[in-house]
C-alpha cells in the first residue's frame, strides 16, 4: 500500500516553527510580499537574506515532533512518500527517506542566475555578496510567491499512485501545491489532519480535527491495524 503524506506548515508548528496562515499573512512579523517574492529580492536583498537567515536559525534549533516521527514510522509498514510544502528539514531529521520539497529547502542556497547551482548553507547564514561559482549572488533555495514550482509534475505523479493521501497542517490555500489533492485516484482514501476546517472538494474526505502531534499517531495506528501485513 502506498501512503502519500502531504504536509504544510502546521506539521512543524509544534516544533516551534510558526505557520504562515495562522499569523494573518504576517510570517514572523514580516509581510510576505516584502520578503518572499522576486520583487522583494530585487528591491532589498539584505532584508530578504536576513529574513531567511532568521528562519534558518530557527530550523536549526527546532526538533522534529511526534507527527514527523509517526510519519517516519509508517515506513516500517507501508510504502511512504512525503510531499511537503515546508522548507524546513524536520521530515528528513525524523528519518523519512523519501521527501519531495515543493517549495525548496532553507538549508540550501542557489545561484540567482543558474538554479542548477546548489550549495549547502555553511554556518547557517547566506551573506550579502556570497557568490556562486559563476560570480552571481547566492539566494535561498526556496520558491517565492509568484515563482514556478518545478517539482509539481513529480508531485502529481506520486499523488496519482497513492492508495491513501494524508494532508496534514496545510490550509490548502497556496497554489499550485494545494491542487495536488485533485490528482489522487477516485478509489484513494483522503485524510485531512488539521485543527481547523480545510476546504476540499471531495465527498469521501475524512477530517480529523486534531493537532498533527496527536492526529498523525492516531491515524497511523489505525492504518497499521487495518492494513499492515508486516509482522503477521
Ligand atoms: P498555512 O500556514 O497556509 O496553513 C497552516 C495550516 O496548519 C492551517 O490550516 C492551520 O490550521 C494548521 N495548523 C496549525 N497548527 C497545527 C498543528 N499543530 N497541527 C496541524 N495543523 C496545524 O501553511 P501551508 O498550507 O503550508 O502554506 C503556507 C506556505 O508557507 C507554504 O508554502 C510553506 O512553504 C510556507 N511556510 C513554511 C514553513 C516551514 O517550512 N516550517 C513555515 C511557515 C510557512
Amino acid at each position: 500500500m502506498h501512503i502519500v503524506v502531504f504536509s504544510g506548515a502546521g506539521v512543524s508548528a509544534e516544533s516551534g516553527l510558526r505557520t504562515f496562515r495562522d499569523s494573518d499573512g504576517l510570517w514572523e512579523q514580516y509581510d510576505v510580499m516584502d520578503v518572499a517574492t522576486p520583487e522583494a529580492w530585487e528591491k532589498d536583498r539584505e532584508l530578504v537574506l536576513r529574513f531567511y537567515n532568521e528562519r534558518r536559525a530557527q530550523v536549526i534549533h527546532a526538533e522534529p515532533n511526534a507527527a514527523h516521527s509517526a510519519i517516519r514510522e509508517l515506513e516500517d509498514h507501508f510504502d511512504v512518500s512525503v510531499i511537503t510544502q515546508n522548507i524546513d528539514n524536520l521530515h528528513e531529521r525524523a528519518g523519512s527517506s523519501t521527501v519531495l520539497h515543493l517549495h525548496g529547502e532553507i538549508m540550501k542556497a542557489r545561484s540567482s542566475v543558474d538554479s542548477s547551482l546548489l550549495y549547502d548553507v555553511k554556518n547557517g547564514v547566506i551573506e550579502l555578496d556570497a557568490k556562486c561559482e559563476k560570480g552571481s549572488q547566492l539566494r535561498p533555495h526556496v520558491v517565492w510567491f509568484g515563482e514556478a514550482v518545478p517539482e509539481m509534475e513529480s508531485a502529481y505523479s506520486i499523488a496519482q499512485s497513492a492508495d491513501v493521501l494524508i494532508v496534514v497542517g496545510s490550509s490548502l490555500n497556496v497554489y499550485p501545491a494545494a491542487g495536488l489533492v485533485q490528482f489522487i485516484a477516485p478509489r484513494a482514501a483522503l485524510y485531512i489532519i488539521d485543527p481547523k476546517s480545510v476546504p476540499v472538494a471531495r465527498d469521501n474526505a475524512i477530517h480529523i480535527k486534531e493537532k498533527a502531534s496527536t492526529g498523525i499517531p492516531m491515524l497511523a495506528s489505525d492504518l497499521i491495524k487495518k492494513y499492515s501485513t508486516a509482522g503477521r
